[in-house]
């Protein structure tokens, strides 16, 4: 009797694995003929939704925050590798809480964005093309994740897709996986009506690794003979499942209705522009300007550190962007300040373009000092993911301090870095709109406040965001003389007053 129950539990888990092993490529050519794909050079497709600003969000749990795309085309030219993507962006019924990257949208931004195999740029406010050379992986990793570019990305001789199946949603599904530009595994699945359900792939980011991005496609309609579904993008994970909740953003874009498609567009292969094909990276650059005794302002980039000379050590107020940067900074500031070690490192925010930095910091041996709201989702997220397509030092390196949870100083309200004679206070700012855990350093000294997003010089009109910043200074009874910006130039504060007292 045992004898045959385990047979038979052999022969059901034979028979579980023998489900007929179609090969990867039938598997692809009968999603193409079905998707409408086996005859599509270029496909051109415009329509309306959304888009979730990645790494801006209000709080860590909290989703990316969205604007609408009141419209949106984009055409692909397969052979060309090429891409022309147009939107326009506005602030429609979205919630205005949380975000930079210009977030909230007060008048509407449109935005063209090119790719042509190792090309890429976008046209500045005046129509002109502006080289993005760091992003041309992307963007042909954008058209490799469309339903088509799958398809047509996994049947390119050489290759070499594989295949496997699983259950999901009720059907046995085919898993269709391949590795792109060399480095890049992008899967797919294609459900039992042959049509590409789910691209996954990863993609190289600063803060979290390999960021997950994911672009389900439900809905499908037929249109002009091509399958057409609705779009809907993830970058990275909402963990809302675990305890505790610490990362919610991943709703990153999505088309809810497509108005029109095209296929075999005339003139769907984009030329690229002379300036953009000879384009080379920029070089970090680090600027520095002497703010006081033992006090620089480490400019030269899109984003500024300040860093602040103590008896024994030094403290360096925010870690922008990515590793490049910092190591940059790190190298400016040990040649200013000889032979003491960087032991702290402020950071002022979460969002992704202020922390992109800090893993370097920490590597160097620094301890990080932020918000107390910030510290799980540094603690869980900035360690525990793969760090396999751009692994930085921290990845290659790990120290064991930042797994092992001491390495930070968290700030609810206030805290004081000093030696007895130099003295630097962090300051939560409340009630702000851009984000939760907004540190300032109050540097009495030389009556400077460094603040990030909070007062941009440049800026043509105050928002709340300013508004929130003065009322926490006057709260705060500081005396200051100058604000100092992680972005743009340092600015007198009245000049800051009388731009926030500004009625229009
Ligand atoms: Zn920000
Ligand atoms: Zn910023």
């Amino acid at each position: 009797m045992a004898m045959r129950l385990w047979l038979s539990l052999t022969l059901a888990a034979l028979m579980a694995a023998s489900v007929p092993a179609q090969d990867a490529r039938s598997v692809l050519q009968a999603a193409a003929k079905a998707m409408g794909v086996e005859n599509m050079r270029s496909i051109q497709y415009t329509g309306t939704g959304w888009q979730g600003m990645v790494g801006q969000n209000f709080a860590p749990d909290r989703d990316w925050p969205r604007v609408d795309l009141t419209s949106y085309t984009r055409t692909i030219d397969f052979d060309t590798m090429s891409s022309r993507e147009e939107y326009v962006r506005a602030q429609g019924n979205n919630p205005t809480q949380g975000g930079g990257a210009g977030f909230p949208f007060l008048t509407p931004q449109k935005v063209v964005n090119f790719v042509s195999g190792n090309s890429a740029w976008t046209l500045n406010a005046q129509g002109q093309p502006v080289a993005q050379p760091g992003a041309a992986e992307l963007r042909q990793i954008e058209i490799l994740t469309t339903p088509y570019g799958f398809l047509k990305g996994a049947m390119v001789p050489g290759a070499n897709p594989t295949v496997v199946t699983r259950n999901e949603y009720g059907q046995r599904v085919h898993v269709v996986s391949f590795v792109a530009l060399g480095k890049y595994r992008i899967n797919g699945t294609i459900n039992a009506q042959s049509l590409v359900h789910r691209v996954q792939t990863w993609i190289p980011n600063p803060v979290v690794g390999d960021l997950y991005y994911e672009n389900v496609y439900t809905n499908y309609r037929a249109v002009n003979g091509v399958q057409v579904p609705r779009f809907h993008q993830h970058q990275d994970f909402d963990d809302g499942g675990h305890q505790p909740n610490v990362s919610g953003g991943d709703h990153a874009f999505g088309l809810e209705t497509i108005s029109d498609v095209r296929l075999n567009v005339p003139n769907a292969a984009v030329a690229v522009p002379e300036p953009v094909r000879t384009a080379k990276p920029e070089p970090v650059r680090v600027q520095t300007q002497k703010l006081g005794e033992g006090l620089y302002l480490l400019a030269g980039g899109s984003h500024n550190s300040v860093a602040v000379d103590f008896n024994d050590h030094v403290v360096v107020i925010e870690a922008p962007l990515n590793e490049e940067r910092s190591l940059a900074v790190i190298g400016e500031v040990y040649r200013l300040i000889p032979n003491k070690p960087i032991r702290f490192v402020v950071n002022t925010h979460h969002h992704w373009d202020h922390l992109g930095g800090i893993r370097t910091y920490v590597h160097e041996g620094a301890t990080v000092v932020t918000h107390e709201a910030n510290r799980p989702y540094y603690q869980e997220v900035l360690r525990a993911r793969p760090w396999l397509l751009q692994p930085d030092r921290f990845a290659l390196y790990p120290p064991e301090e930042w797994s092992e949870g001491y390495i930070f100083e968290t700030v609810r309200e206030k805290y004081v870095l000093t030696d007895g004679s130099r003295v630097v206070e962090l300051y939560n700012i409340q009630g702000l709109p851009h984000a939760a855990g907004m540190l300032i350093a109050y540097i009495p000294r030389e009556k400077i406040v460094v603040q990030a997003d909070l007062y941009n010089p440049a800026a043509a009109a105050p928002n709340a965001n300013n508004r929130a910043f003065q009322r926490n200074l006057q709260r705060l009874k500081l005396d200051v003389a100058t604000i100092v910006g992680i972005h743009g130039n340092p600015a007198p504060m009245a000049q800051f007053v009388g731009f926030v007292n500004k009625t229009n």
